[in-house]
């Protein structure tokens, strides 16, 4: 038996039991045949399956159209960002820059052609989304980070957009609904929220391919992987196996909407109680508030206990609230995955150590 923790990484992520329990199995024996997954041919009727269900569970998950289509690719959602400018990156390019993942797309970008930030939150440590920009509608296209897991900062809603919409949405990706038809490319790596590390994804509206001038090498060029169903080359074969048991286990569940109905009543919960908690603060703007990693410091007056809350959490069996090095305190991590069990433990190791401390 494990040992009862409650984990709230920020990637990669917690996944179901019931994938994990699955992923054993297909680890001695896939799908019937005697051969572990790691060892089966991805050329077989066996892996074509697996591969043709995750696809549609994508599809119907997302509510996909048919204008799109879905890839998985291995190399890591940092790879994608330099996938993108090679793939829409002709005359010109903004990005709206939320953080360092959000500036490390820009950056790739500007190692292959002329991209440059539309508008930036640095002033206040990233903790809120800027409004209110303009956006030329001639640009080639403008990449936005949809959550920025350092900062704990969302983008709510799919925005409107006169030029082609591009978004990394590595760590909210099926945690809310979304208009896919509002995106020429969704994008991410699946460790946020929809499986292991080794695999990334990318929702792509089909006619908005093969429109720069430039020579896109083949393992970079999406309609690569489009034309042979992600199997191009090896697949990530694993990884995808257990993406693919998490995501029938979100259907399970009811889909995205109920996941995100879910997902907002966890946030809200560990919201209120940080509003509440005289020990402790927010970090993000609260209209700007993310549902997937929520992000807090100790109260003014009250720094030097951090250490302290940190051990009395460890004991409680709260792992990965260590906020990222780049921002410090703590930040939760509430992927989909994670239960409304694990989010009351957490509230309530909070107000037994103010009770504790005041
Ligand atoms: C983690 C993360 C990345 C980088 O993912 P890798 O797969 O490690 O390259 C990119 N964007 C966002 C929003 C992330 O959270």
């Amino acid at each position: 038996m494990a040992k009862k923790v409650h984990v709230f990484n920020a990637g990669p992520c917690l996944l179901p039991q019931v994938a994990i329990d699955h992923a054993i199995e297909a680890l001695k024996d896939f799908s019937g045949t005697g051969i572990s997954v790691l060892s089966i041919s991805h050329r077989t009727k066996e892996w074509d399956a697996v591969m043709d269900e995750c696809r549609a569970l994508w599809k119907e998950l997302l509510h996909i159209p048919d204008t799109h289509e879905v890839v998985f690719l291995g190399g890591g959602a940092s790879l994608q960002f330099l996938y993108v400018a090679m793939n829409y990156l002709e005359k010109k390019a903004a990005y709206l820059d939320t953080g360092v993942w959000a500036h490390k797309a820009l950056k790739e970008a500007q190692g292959i052609g002329e991209a440059y930030a539309i508008a930036c939150s640095k002033d206040k440590n990233y903790t809120y989304i800027p409004k209110g920009f303009e956006i030329p509608a001639d640009l080639d296209y403008l990449h936005i980070t949809t959550n920025n897991t350092i900062y704990g900062t969302e983008i709510h809603t799919d925005m409107d957009c006169p030029c082609p919409l591009i978004a990394d949405m590595s760590s909210d990706i099926m945690s809310r609904p979304v208009d896919v038809s509002k995106y020429d490319l969704i994008y991410g790596g699946a460790q946020k929220n929809v499986g292991p590390a080794g695999v990334i994804f990318a929702i792509i509206r089909k006619d908005s391919l093969g429109r720069v001038s430039r020579y896109i090498p083949t393992m970079l060029d999406y309609r690569t992987h489009i034309d042979k169903l992600s199997m191009f080359n090896t697949p990530p074969v694993f990884a995808i196996y257990v993406m693919n048991e998490t995501l029938k286990w979100l259907k399970g569940i009811g889909g995205v909407e109920v996941m995100y109905e879910i997902n907002k009543k966890k946030a809200a919960l560990l919201y209120d109680e940080i509003d509440r908690n005289s020990m402790f603060i927010g970090t993000a703007e609260k209209e700007d508030r993310s549902l997937m990693n929520v992000c807090f410091v100790m109260a003014p007056g009250k720094e030097e206990l951090q250490d302290e809350f940190f051990a009395f959490a460890k004991e409680r069996g709260m792992v990965g609230i260590k906020g990222h090095r780049s921002v410090g305190g703590f930040r939760a991590s509430l992927y989909n995955a994670c239960s409304i069990e694990d989010v009351q433990a957490l509230v309530d190791c909070m107000k037994e150590f103010e009770n504790l401390k005041k």
